[in-house]
């Protein structure tokens, strides 16, 4: 059995993959499979993008399909970039610049408190849907550190760390990311052993 991730961003991919493993799943990108169109992330919350990037390209594959969406929310900054985390900078999107931008607004800012949050929601081809989430709360750092990981990794302290997520290996931030948590939560929903699924 195939299961499609709704993601073309290959970091993301491979964490899925890693913290999923379902035996007997076969776990594939949008990027291998021909024709799919990008969807549009206009919702106001990560929970509204992962069903819409979910059920759209369920229904475009006929595959059951699996999206992730994710993003930081900085205490100091009205829970901002939110949702607009990946072109906090502007479009094209670019690491660098959304962490550089980050930076500046934090300037001066002593109050640093932050949260990665994930939502993920599973769609089957009829468009039957449900969702689950995870979080991981902790600070912005006044300077990068860290080559790991990808995005906001190298500006984020998780609680109870001195490290970065971009100074933690790979097994260490699945541990207790948020990603890692709401992907755990899907196994534990839609798991069943040898399928998953919805009901
Ligand atoms: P999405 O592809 O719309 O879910 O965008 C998520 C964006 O949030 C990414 O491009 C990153 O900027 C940020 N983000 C989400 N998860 C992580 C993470 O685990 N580490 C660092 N940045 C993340």
């Amino acid at each position: 059995m195939q299961l499609l991730i709704a993601t073309r961003n290959a970091h993301k991919l491979e964490e899925i993959q890693a913290i999923l493993q379902l035996p007997g799943i076969e776990i594939v990108g949008a990027d291998a499979v021909p024709g799919l169109p990008d969807v549009v992330e206009d919702g106001d919350t990560f929970e509204a993008n992962a069903i819409k990037k979910a059920v759209e390209l369920a229904a475009v594959s006929g595959m059951l399909t699996l999206a992730d969406d994710s993003g930081l929310e900085v205490d100091a900054l009205d829970k901002a970039p939110g949702v607009y985390s990946a072109r906090y900078a502007g479009e094209p999107c670019d690491d660098a610049a959304n962490n550089r931008k980050l930076l500046s607004a934090l300037e001066g800012v002593t109050e640093r408190t932050a949260r990665f949050r994930c939502a993920i929601a599973l769609a089957t081809p009829e468009g039957q849907t449900e969702t689950v989430d995870g979080r991981c709360e902790g600070h912005i750092e006044l300077a990068p550190r860290g080559d790991c990981g990808f995005g906001y990794d190298p500006l984020f302290v998780p609680n109870g760390f001195e490290q970065t997520f971009a100074e933690l290996d790979a097994d260490a931030k699945h541990s207790i990311s948020h990603r890692g948590a709401a992907l755990s939560a899907a196994k534990a929903a839609w798991w069943n052993g040898s399928t998953f699924g919805l009901a």
